[in-house]
This record gives C-alpha cells, sequence and structure tokens, in this order.
C-alpha cells in the first residue's frame, strides 16, 4: 500500500501563532519539532495499517529557505521518505505511479473561519474566498481536488475542530477526522497536548487506512469554474490578462476549465 501524508503547520497541537510557524522567528524551532512528530504519528499509524510506501511532504511556506522545508530530517520516522522544497500542491510522482490513499496532517481552516487557528487561504491577507464550482474550500479541499484528479482519496485529516469540519463537509462522513485543538480565536485554542494528539492521530491513521473506499476522491464536476474573491484591487489586477481567467467584478476572479486541473492551472502556474 502507498500512503501520501500531505502536511501543513497551523494545525499541529501547540501551534497558536505566526511566530511558530515563520522560519527564523525563535519560536518556530519549538514549532516544527512538534509538526515533525505528529508527521511521525501518521506514519507509525500508516505502518500499523500495512502501508510499505509512505512519502510524507512538507507544505507550509515557512518563509525564505524554510519553505516547504520545515521537517526535521533526523527526528523523522526512518520508515518514510519526505519531500522538502517542492512547489506547493505540486508534488504528483506518487499519484503518478499508483497510490492508495492521502492523509492530511496538521491543516488549518480556510480564511475568515471564526474559530479558526491561524486560518487563512493561500494568502494569510488577500484571499478571502475561493470557490470550486459551488464549493467553498480552503486549502485542505485545493489539495484534496489535486488528490481527486489523480483518483485518489483523502482518508484522514487532522487540524483543529473548524478544519475537521471543514474537511468533513467537503469530503464526507465516510472521512476519519482528529481534532487537536479547539480554536478560541484564530490566535488561541483549547488543546490536547501534543503527547496525547499523537497517538490520537497514529490511532487516525491506523483506522483511516482500514477501508480506501470509505471516501470518494474528491472531484470537483466538469467543466470546473474557479472563484476567487480577493481583498484588494492590487491583488486582482495580478489576475488580469490571463489565457481563459476573467475578472467579472474589481475584486472577484472566475477561471474556467474543462476540469479542475485546468482551471486551476489558469491561476496557478507555479
Ligand atoms: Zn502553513
Amino acid at each position: 500500500m502507498r500512503v501520501l501524508i500531505m502536511s501543513d503547520m497551523e494545525g499541529v497541537s501547540g501551534i497558536v501563532v505566526w511566530e511558530q510557524v515563520n522560519g527564523g522567528a525563535p519560536m518556530y524551532e519549538e514549532g516544527r519539532r512538534l509538526y515533525t512528530e505528529e508527521i511521525n504519528a501518521a506514519i507509525r499509524g500508516a505502518k500499523r495499517a500495512g502501508a510499505t510506501e509512505i512519502v510524507a511532504v512538507d507544505c507550509h511556506g515557512a518563509g525564505g529557505g524554510w519553505t516547504f522545508n520545515s521537517y526535521i530530517p533526523e527526528l523523522l520516522d526512518p520508515d518514510c521518505e519526505w519531500v522538502a522544497h517542492h512547489t506547493w500542491s505540486r508534488y504528483t510522482e506518487l499519484f503518478e505511479k499508483g497510490c492508495d490513499a492521502a492523509l492530511f496532517v496538521g491543516m488549518h481552516a480556510r480564511a475568515n473561519t471564526p474559530d479558526g487557528v491561524l486560518c487563512h487561504t493561500i494568502s494569510t491577507t488577500t484571499w478571502r474566498n475561493l470557490f470550486f464550482n459551488q464549493d467553498l474550500v480552503g486549502e485542505t479541499g485545493i489539495n484534496a481536488a489535486l488528490c481527486g484528479h489523480y483518483g485518489v482519496p483523502v482518508l484522514l485529516v487532522t487540524g483543529d475542530e473548524a478544519t475537521c469540519n471543514e474537511a468533513r463537509d467537503l469530503i464526507g462522513d465516510g472521512l476519519t477526522t482528529v481534532a487537536v485543538k479547539k480554536g478560541l480565536s484564530r490566535y488561541s485554542a483549547r488543546q490536547i497536548p501534543p503527547i496525547r494528539a499523537r497517538k490520537m492521530i497514529e490511532e487516525g491513521a491506523a483506522r483511516a487506512l482500514q477501508n480506501l473506499r470509505a471516501t470518494k476522491p474528491y472531484v470537483p464536476a466538469r467543466p470546473t469554474t474557479i472563484t476567487i474573491e480577493l481583498s484588494t484591487v492590487d491583488s486582482a489586477s495580478e489576475f488580469r490578462g490571463r489565457h481563459n481567467v476573467e475578472l467579472v467584478e474589481p475584486l472577484k476572479v472566475i477561471s474556467r476549465g474543462k476540469d479542475w486541473l485546468e482551471a486551476w492551472n489558469n491561476f496557478w502556474k507555479f
């Protein structure tokens, strides 16, 4: 069984402020240790479920050379391989080989979720709302759509309660979720201590992989329309003149494609 882990840092137990996730900040080293150990918990769970190839992808933009490069290598479980510093949400090698399931660890809620710890969608300031057809999505939705494009189901999402609810609404009740904290605001939470949170993630991963059909791959209906509602006119102007992209209102951009990936590629040319 081949398993892909996609991870972000904001949804990890113990993390509630930007200073813990921004490379170079004094609290960042603590944050990356907490982050790496939650990845290890998911890896242990996947191994218990019989995974024979586990690849973990760091999807957290920490800034500078730390971007998509926040795991502490020497702490990582030796039974995985990991992808560092790859373009965001573009690692498809495992999907092309054939991947049985994806597990998302440490995810955060979409922008403007009142109880979403460190919530945002792509940009912490300029993206207000993102829709795939009629679905209001955040980064969990983006990564799920990438997996879905290759027919890969997402079976586990961990993060705060708001993220877990957002993911279940999108992916369905067959999704296993592990909430390691409950947001009290964007920058505070009632939390489960890391030691217990890791046990819960290990159990969750092991349980989720018992049934590879518990969820269906997330595939937005085709043809696909993607809408971004932005906060500022300068961020909107970046989308002007792109193929198949239309600024339908000063702060609303629409992209159309024959499928999700084509529509996404009109926006996201990284
Ligand atoms: Zn992040």
